[in-house]
């Protein structure tokens, strides 16, 4: 593993006068974002780029413990950790009115702010010894590259980590339609992709004021002369979606690179296969099995918990539960991580027809499974690429920002999932549990979304082979940047 543990003094930065293009990458402090750049660079890196992953101590070590790898032999990326001023890392609270993981912005806002400094002179020593210096940063972290497009041989991309569904839906928003100003055109835009039937619901609903407030600052610091916008996403999956962002924002060049996670397991694929629950799925009957997790930002109340645990008890379906409270700022610091109690006699209760998992879980090799046959998910868009790649049908429960209109996408556009009708409710039922899991896993329309989920990884699997649509997206773009 490169990992270097300090900035790099400038005088020392390699020189890369051997390669056509040399990538940056500059995450937001998330697991998913860290995640779906990582897996980029794992992408980009098979074309034989050099690539530079920057952030805190932390937060890289953090991206690669928890690293898929793809299994193809890489170019090794290099892992720069930059120091910044401590942060407040609070643990999360179950109890807020908002389900956002707000105790996670000063993470945010310190990674933003404070690795200007060191990331600006990297990359200024850089510049001067590469043909072409591309900078792949999160939308949400533009504080962190100001000043980066005056650097000469460079090029900045914004990378924007949600659905097209969601960004569309965004663009919109910003040029104004829902406050009124918006002409004509689109209008039109919004009324044919976004019926009223879709009930989508508003920003304001999905964040707390503040999170809202950073999007508003990050996004107005995007750099005027970005060379464009990278999306996680791919045309068979949200083609009409990603047509509506080109006409909303001509201005800019849009790329649909996914999906970025991989989509074969191979033997060689080195994560956790060895977690004790891949040997049990291995004795399972084939799509028999719900696998039930919320994602790194969500944290619960005790009480919904023990719902959660009694309505995957009476489902009498079997499951693999990641029972784990969110991440903080800092996923080192474990000195107040809660751990959520089960009902007593639970073990006894679901015997050998359920795994509670209180680690981190192999996600991707889970879903890839044979005897996977649903994924109940809060659908941040990372666990929905997976899930949509894979073919798994998902329950839906979303829980903050993007994942309500995630949502939508999944179970009433791709119609490859089902809703937990109570998800608004403050606590959601056993019985809530229980019924979704059931229409998933055994009812005629679970066995349809099953069948439509099944088909659409089909073809998401069929476009990044050789000459595949995606294939042929991602490597356009690497002819681009490698121009
Ligand atoms: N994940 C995992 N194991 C776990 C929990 C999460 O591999 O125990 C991965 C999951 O596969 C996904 C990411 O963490 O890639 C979570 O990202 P997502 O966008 O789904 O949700 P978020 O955590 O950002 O809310």
């Amino acid at each position: 593993m490169n990992n270097q543990n300090h900035i790099i003094p400038c005088n020392v930065v390699k020189n890369y006068n051997y390669f056509r293009v040399v990538v940056v990458m500059v995450p937001l402090p998330a697991q998913g974002h860290l995640n779906q750049l990582l897996h980029l660079s794992q992408l980009l890196s098979t074309f034989d780029i050099p690539i530079h992953f920057v952030g805190t101590a932390t937060h890289n070590r953090q991206a690669q413990l928890r690293r898929v790898h793809n299994g193809q032999t890489n170019h090794p990326i290099e892992f720069h950790d930059f120091d910044i001023p401590p942060f407040p890392c609070p643990p999360p609270n179950p109890a807020a009115t908002h389900k956002f993981p707000s105790h996670l912005i000063p993470s945010f806002t310190a990674a933003a702010v404070h690795l200007h400094r060191p990331l600006l002179a990297f990359l200024q020593a850089l510049s001067s010894k590469v043909k072409r210096l591309v900078v792949i940063h999160d939308s949400l972290m533009s504080s962190a590259i100001q000043g980066v497009d005056s650097l000469p041989n460079t090029e900045t991309y914004s990378f924007h980590t949600v659905s097209a569904f969601a960004i569309a839906l965004h663009s919109l928003e910003r040029k104004g339609f829902v406050y009124g100003r918006n002409d004509g055109e689109m209008t039109t835009i919004y009324e044919e992709y976004f019926p009223k039937e879709l009930n989508v619901v508003s920003m304001e609903e999905c964040f707390p004021t503040e999170f809202l407030e950073l999007i508003r600052t990050q996004f107005r610091q995007l750099p005027k002369m970005g060379a464009g916008k990278i999306y996680n996403t791919c045309k068979v999956i949200e083609g009409q979606f990603l047509d509506v962002i080109k006409r909303v924002e001509p201005e800019f060049r849009h790329w649909a690179l996914g999906p970025f996670n991989p989509v074969k397991i191979s033997s060689s694929m080195q994560s956790c296969s060895s977690h004790s629950c891949m040997a049990w799925l291995d004795q399972q009957e084939p799509r028999s099995v719900i696998y039930v997790s919320f994602g790194t930002t969500t944290a619960m109340k005790d009480q919904q918990i023990k719902e959660i645990a009694i309505g995957l008890a009476r489902s009498d379906q079997k499951f693999i539960w990641v029972l784990r409270d969110a991440d903080n700022g800092d996923v080192f610091n474990t000195s107040e991580i809660r751990k959520s109690k089960l009902p007593e006699g639970y073990d006894h209760l679901i015997g050998d027809r359920g795994l509670v998992i209180r680690d981190w879980a192999p996600q991707v090799e889970i879903l890839s499974h044979w005897a996977t046959g649903g994924f109940m998910t809060h659908c941040g868009w990372n666990s929905c690429m997976e899930s949509m790649t894979t073919g798994v049908p998902v329950a839906a429960w979303p829980m903050h920002s993007d994942q309500p209109r995630n949502t939508v996408l999944m179970t009433m556009v791709l119609r490859v999932g089902v809703v937990l009708e109570e998800w608004r409710q403050e606590l959601v039922t056993a019985h809530a549990v229980e019924e979704v899991v059931r229409k998933l896993m055994v009812s005629e329309e679970g066995a349809e979304v099953r069948r439509n989920a099944e088909r659409l990884g089909n073809i998401v699997r069929q476009s990044v082979e050789d000459d595949g649509e995606s294939r042929r997206e991602f490597e356009a773009f690497v002819a681009h940047i490698s121009r």
